[in-house]
């Protein structure tokens, strides 16, 4: 329904919704998801080592040791079983997770929610997530020996 009164007439909160319905109906038409947040698992092995599979599987840019690793849900579950199929009391912590397309950097917690808040605005994907995030981006371009924008 569109509010018939004149845009300064109307409350902030009213804009407000107004605004993420437009968000929603432009997303809607280029035929993009809502974005969500992502949850991870950081396992930490006890009874085995950390299998090849685990290692190709970790996320991207995250610390990855001998004994821990980050991993998609399902992932995850997989190794934290096979650890207590071995006779091991694996430990796992779950965390909010997006990456920023910007400086393709995995961010976590706090970090990832602020992300995902930009990355719901209309074109907000393009928006840095951070100080350094420009300068990252930069820096890769530059290796890169290109002006061409990478998007994926
Ligand atoms: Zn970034």
């Amino acid at each position: 329904m569109i509010d018939p009164r004149p845009i300064w007439q109307r409350t902030a909160e009213q804009r407000a919704r107004a605004a993420r319905r437009l968000d929603r109906e432009r997303r809607k038409a280029r035929g993009l998801r809502t974005p969500r947040l992502r949850t991870i698992l950081l396992v930490e092995l006890d009874a085995i080592s950390m299998p090849a599979w685990a290692r190709r599987k970790a996320i991207r840019g995250l610390t990855i040791t001998a004994s821990t690793v980050w991993l998609g849900r399902i992932d995850g579950r997989v190794l934290e079983r096979l650890d207590r199929q071995c006779g091991g009391h694996p430990k796992v912590t779950s965390e909010r997770y997006r990456r920023c397309r910007v400086c393709k950097r995995p961010l976590l917690g706090l970090d990832a929610e602020h992300r995902l808040e930009l990355d719901r605005r209309w074109a907000g994907d393009g928006t840095p997530c951070s100080q350094e995030c420009v300068e990252i981006a930069a820096a890769r371009q530059k290796r890169k020996g290109g002006g061409m924008i990478r998007r994926g």
